[in-house]
């Protein structure tokens, strides 16, 4: 299936696009893309997605426009159920649906434990068309008299994996045998084990399977951006944007370290202050760097793939990939260091013309094309047109070029990766850090496999 590049090209109506423009959503993340277009047609869906992928809206948006386009069959009737483990997620999912259906003629109640009873019951009265539940609240609620579902048309069960973990498969099976068989099923879980895929298995029919591989999840606020640049230009173009009055505090990724400090270098030969973290640097050195950076003292902080887990700073506008990754999955690792707690980011990665298919590579394991950003004074059309042609390049991720060994361990996720912030605590000097060559190329410095999860929403 081709994946869609608007939420236009997914024939949502223009009420639900309208919210939401005024989201700020500008396309839908792979999991939308994926699972909107078999659920509008009906069709159950089992998705394996985490939160954080944009998963609320997958489910949230079809069910709206079949509410709007359908009319009711009994006035007043619940027609979806949404259940979900936590009190957290239901008002999460609630909120959303509200924002989403704002233009929309339809009511979503939410009814969840650890809170009085009377304000949700008067909610009921109100004749929602949408309930968002936990499931031991829903089943007082339910045994009261006050939630009817004998009209549900849709149900969905979120976080699915969870729900079971927190030991609530009894409830769940009680509620789904209060609901009428005929209906739209759509099952969300970020894992499968063997009990949850057995609870999908009686619930779905027919379903369309849709995954979204948790290591290529990028944070969805993230704007991503290329710039295709000849390689003694990348200064230049870095210069450039950080002179940009929207362009706040910034981190740069170099390949190496040697490429980090030659960066920091240039860009105090012309006046601007940037601090740098690398495995050379001294633990004291990088906590100096971090915090001047954090502070807003530097505008600007250089660092290697080692280190990108080890920066979480509010308030990074801009990640600039100086240099494309050798390995794509770092790529959703650095970029994950803006946009945090739901703040906007931009992520602009500049390519030459031997990163070509590094840039690939990037696309491929995110399942999100770059947007190509050519209004910038070193545009380098010949090399837009390499990656329009699909021209392989010399520097892949298999392959480097002019000789450089290939680091020890690379490609072996266990070999060389760390624990989380590992790249603090390593002894200067140690591992694979140790003086000699290779410790400069990027493969040194591989960081462990990444998994976004729920960065956004939880916590709140
Ligand atoms: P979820 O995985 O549903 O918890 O969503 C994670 C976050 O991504 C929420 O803050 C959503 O508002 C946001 N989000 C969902 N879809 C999109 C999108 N297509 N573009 C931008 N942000 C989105």
């Amino acid at each position: 299936m081709s994946v869609p590049l608007t939420f236009a090209d997914l024939k949502l109506e223009p009420a639900l696009l309208k919210a939401l423009a005024e989201q700020g959503y500008e396309r839908p993340t792979p999991v939308q893309s994926a699972a909107i277009p078999f659920a509008l047609h009906g069709r159950d869906v089992l998705a394996l997605a985490q939160t954080g992928t944009g998963k609320t809206a997958a489910f949230a948006l079809p069910i709206l426009q079949r509410l709007h386009l359908q009319p009711h069959k009994q006035a007043g009737a619940i027609r979806v159920l949404v259940l979900a483990p936590t009190r957290e997620l239901a008002l999460q999912i609630h909120e959303s649906f509200t924002a989403y259906g704002r233009h929309l003629k339809l009511r979503a109640a939410v009814i969840l434990g650890g809170v009085p009873m009377g304000a949700q019951i008067r909610e009921l009265k109100h004749q929602p068309d949408i309930l968002v539940a936990t499931p031991g609240r829903l089943l007082d609620l339910h045994s009261q008299g006050h939630v009817r579902l004998q009209h549900v048309e849709v149900l969905v069960l979120d976080e699915a994996d969870r729900m079971l973990d927190m030991g609530f498969i009894h409830d769940v099976r009680r509620i789904v045998a209060m609901v009428p068989r005929q209906r739209q099923t759509l099952f969300f879980s970020a894992t499968m084990p063997p009990a949850v895929a057995e609870l999908a298995q009686g619930l779905l029919h027919d379903a369309a399977r849709v995954e979204v591989a948790p290591s290529a999840t990028v944070a969805v606020k993230v704007e991503q951006r290329v710039m295709f640049v000849e390689r003694n230009d990348k200064l230049d173009l870095l210069l450039h944007l950080l002179a940009k009055p929207e362009v706040g505090r910034t981190l740069v990724f170099a390949r190496t370290r040697h490429r980090a400090d030659r960066v920091v270098r240039l860009l105090s030969r012309h006046g601007v202050a940037a601090g740098v973290i690398h495995s050379d640097k001294t633990q004291g050195a990088r906590q100096r760097a971090l915090a001047a950076f954090a502070s807003g003292d530097l505008q600007v902080l250089i660092a290697t793939d080692i280190m990108a887990r080890g920066i979480d700073v509010e308030g990074i506008t801009h990640v600039v990939n100086y240099d494309m990754p050798d390995d794509p999955e770092s790529h959703v690792h650095r970029i994950g260091r803006t946009a945090r707690a739901g703040a906007q980011g931009t992520a602009i990665s500049f390519c030459d013309d031997e990163e070509v298919s590094l840039l690939r590579d990037v696309e491929r394991l995110t399942r999100l094309p770059l947007v190509q950003d050519a209004n910038q004074p070193w545009h380098a059309d010949r090399i837009a047109r390499m990656y329009s042609e699909g021209v392989k390049t010399s520097r892949t991720r298999a392959q480097r070029p002019q000789g450089q060994p290939r680091p020890k361990g690379q490609h072996r996720p266990g070999g060389q990766s760390q624990g989380h912030g590992a790249g603090r605590k390593r002894r200067r000097g140690g591992g694979q850090g140790q003086g000699g060559h290779a410790a400069q190329g990027h493969g040194g410095e591989r960081a462990k496999r990444v998994v976004f999860q729920g960065r956004r929403r939880r916590g709140r």
